[in-house]
């Protein structure tokens, strides 16, 4: 199994490679409104950001390591950081300020079914928290580890589970993986001349899993219906 990239930026929207600048009559109109001398503010560097020491015991992580390899339970600064919260406007002010002292202890990267239900088997059995990271787009907080009662929280990532399992033309019914993204889902039913129809403005980034854990609506769906309708 392998594992993405980094998905986007830890700090904002989008990513590097498909920057914009705002156009100088932008920023003076803002400069203007909000009274400031300059609009721009660099986030923290990475190596800046704030993380607490992660707190899953050995055990726990050995139990993991036992289900998905040791080099899918990360414990490295930037993926820690790059889970620690969503894409709502309270998290970016706080992951741009490098405040991540609730990031998760690890991400587990799960690579299919089995492994799933092993993870949260281990999970159960070594109380510790999971919550599950698709796309991190949300805005409400929804991937927030938060940990409770437990010792110790991971982010369940669910990006490598990202195939298209069966598509049926004939009762129009497909069977994806929750770690689809939208490009992704859009390109397999093309291949059998379909679409989903679904296009919330996270499209890009957001995945199968978080929309039917969101029940995400797009710009699409008055026509095709939200996701819970298709
Ligand atoms: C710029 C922007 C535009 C947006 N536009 C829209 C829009 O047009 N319409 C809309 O509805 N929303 C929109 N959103 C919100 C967000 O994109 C949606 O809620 C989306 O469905 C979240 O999908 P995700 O894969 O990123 O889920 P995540 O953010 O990773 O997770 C969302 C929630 O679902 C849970 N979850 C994720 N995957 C699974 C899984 N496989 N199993 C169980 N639980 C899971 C997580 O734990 C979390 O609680 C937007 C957000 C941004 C930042």
């Amino acid at each position: 199994m392998s594992v993405e990239p980094a998905r986007g930026r830890w700090w904002g929207w989008g990513d590097d490679a498909h920057a914009l600048e705002l156009p100088e009559p932008a920023l003076a109109l803002l400069r203007a409104e909000l009274e400031v001398d300059d609009v721009r503010r660099a986030p923290v560097a990475l190596e800046d950001v704030r993380l607490g020491e992660p707190a899953l015991r050995p055990e726990a992580h050995a139990r993991l390591a036992a289900v998905v390899g040791a080099e899918n339970v990360r414990q490295d600064r930037a993926e820690r950081v790059l889970h620690a919260a969503g894409k709502g406007y309270p998290d970016l002010v706080r992951q741009r300020a490098g405040d991540c002292e609730r990031a998760p202890d690890a991400v587990v990267h799960a690579g299919d079914g089995d492994q799933l239900a092993a993870i949260l088997e281990a999970c159960g059995q070594e109380a510790v928290a999971v919550v599950p990271f698709g796309g991190g787009t949300s805005v409400v907080g929804g991937v927030e580890p938060l940990r409770g009662d437990f010792p110790a929280v991971v982010a369940l990532d669910m990006g490598a589970l990202d195939r298209p399992v069966s598509v049926d033309r004939a009762s129009l019914t497909a069977v994806l993986e929750p770690g689809m993204r939208g490009p992704r889902v859009e390109a397999a039913l093309r291949a059998h001349g379909l679409s989903l129809g679904h296009y919330p403005q996270s499209f890009e980034y957001a995945t199968v899993g978080g929309w039917v854990a969101t029940r995400s609506a797009g710009q699409a769906s008055t026509g095709y219906g939200r996701i819970d309708d298709l």
